[in-house]
């Protein structure tokens, strides 16, 4: 008797929710190799990506979904998208995007928000490299990815002399680093008192290490982020990981602190044994603080996930995180040659951000934007030149102390011709 009542309140509810679930509004950004659709509805919709989506073409079906006359939509193609267009299917919509080239799709529900007062499904599609994927090959032991969200690309069956001049080419591969520009859209990150925002500091800093770091051989800088808008933490990880095939991940930030004389900047690897340890209160503080982001941006992380990343960083990321801790140092070390340090070592904690195992990962906070002093160097372009210098010169020294295998790196020691004593940190 009790769950038949239930379940007519549960039918009686989805007559509901699909009685009440508009299409308001689409909205649109792209950067280079990311297009995001935002679907504003008037309720939590129904919604799947289509198991008829192909590697060019993208289907979510909104069963529940309504467009109402009052809004009508003029939805533009954008970016990776060659044409989108709602089409009715039974009592509801599918979305239907065309794409110039294959992409991976990641849909997922954004719930109401302070600055965002409606349901919003987001559709993003991340391009797939056009380049045969390099060999994940760094000084961690790696192993099979845990959660492929993205589809990896098909490779065809190569001949022998491809083969030759593939090895060829590929001993003297680049080590791609991923450059994560902090926050972004409704993530401000923090704010400094004469109203600079995180965000727009990590941005300006990560494009000119972008730049400068592209002048170098044997470096591929890529960007997580190339423009204002809010990337979920885990998003950030895949796609440097998965997409780019990252060797290096460097998120980039500014500190915050309610006392107004904290300054100096300092480095934070991950922390094997989780949020909970830290090597200080300041860098469980700030791991706490930097977790938010996804709250902020109107996301829950998924509790799994997070358990998830415990495993991992206790099986996997020990061989990465021993070398996070050598890059951390090498960059420390270029920073103090002109900036405050806060920590004179490389702290340690459970930033979600930098539970990725395979990737040599490191968050950099490049100074106090809530102190004066530092909030006027951190908005100047010169400083944040300086700042993306030290943190290239950081990485420059560490791929010389430890080259890759197959790298630019390790073939540039090999041919030298003069055997040197191994350098030791
Ligand atoms: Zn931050």
């Amino acid at each position: 008797m009790k769950r038949r009542w239930l379940c007519w309140l549960l039918s009686g509810l989805s007559v509901l929710a699909q009685a009440e679930t508009d299409l308001l509004g689409v909205r649109s950004w792209s950067s280079a190799a990311h297009t995001r659709y935002v679907l504003d509805l008037s309720a939590a919709p129904h919604y799947q990506l289509s198991p008829d989506s192909t590697p060019g073409q993208v289907w979510v079906d909104l069963p529940d979904v309504h467009q109402v006359a009052a809004h009508p939509l003029n939805p533009k193609p954008d970016g990776l998208v060659s044409s989108i267009a709602f089409e009715t299917a039974g009592d509801g919509l599918r979305l239907r995007l065309d794409l110039h080239d294959a992409a991976s799709p990641v849909v997922f529900l954004l719930p109401p928000a302070t600055r965002h007062p409606g349901y919003r499904l987001v559709v993003d599609l991340i391009a797939h490299d056009d380049e045969p994927p390099a060999a994940p090959a760094t000084p961690a032991t790696t192993s099979p990815s845990p959660s492929l969200s993205l589809s990896p690309t098909p490779t065809p069956t190569p001949t022998p002399t491809q083969v030759a001049e593939a090895e060829a080419e590929t001993a003297r591969r680049d080590v791609v680093v991923a450059i994560d520009a902090g926050h972004g859209g409704q993530d401000t990150g923090a704010i400094g008192p004469g109203a600079v925002y995180e965000k727009t500091v990590t941005l300006a800093i990560a494009r000119s290490l972008q730049k400068q770091m592209s002048a170098v051989k044997g470096l591929r800088p890529v960007l997580t982020r190339d423009g204002d808008y809010f990337i979920p933490l885990v998003e950030r990880r895949e796609i440097a990981r998965r997409h780019y095939h990252a060797d290096i991940f460097i998120s980039i930030h500014a500190d915050a602190s309610p006392s107004r004389g904290a300054s100096g900047a300092s480095v934070f690897a991950l922390s094997l044994k989780g949020a909970n340890t830290a090597t200080s209160r300041f860098a469980r503080a700030l791991a706490e603080r930097e977790n938010q982001a996804d709250q902020v941006g109107g996301i829950k992380v998924p509790e799994h996930d997070d358990v998830l990343a415990g495993v991992l960083a206790d099986m996997v990321v020990e061989g990465s995180l021993e070398h996070s801790l050598h890059l951390g140092g090498d960059i420390l070390d270029e920073l103090k040659g002109f900036s405050p340090l806060h920590s004179h070592h490389v702290e340690q904690a459970g930033f979600a951000v930098l539970k990725e195992p395979g990737m040599v990962s490191l968050l950099v906070e490049n100074g106090f934007i809530t102190n004066r002093h530092e909030e006027q160097h951190l908005i100047d372009a010169a400083y944040q030149e300086r700042l993306a210098h030290a943190i290239l010169q950081g990485v420059e020294r560490y791929c010389r102390h430890y080259p890759l295998p197959g790298t630019y790196f390790a073939w540039q020691r090999q041919q030298s011709a003069h055997p040197r004593t191994a350098e030791v940190n």
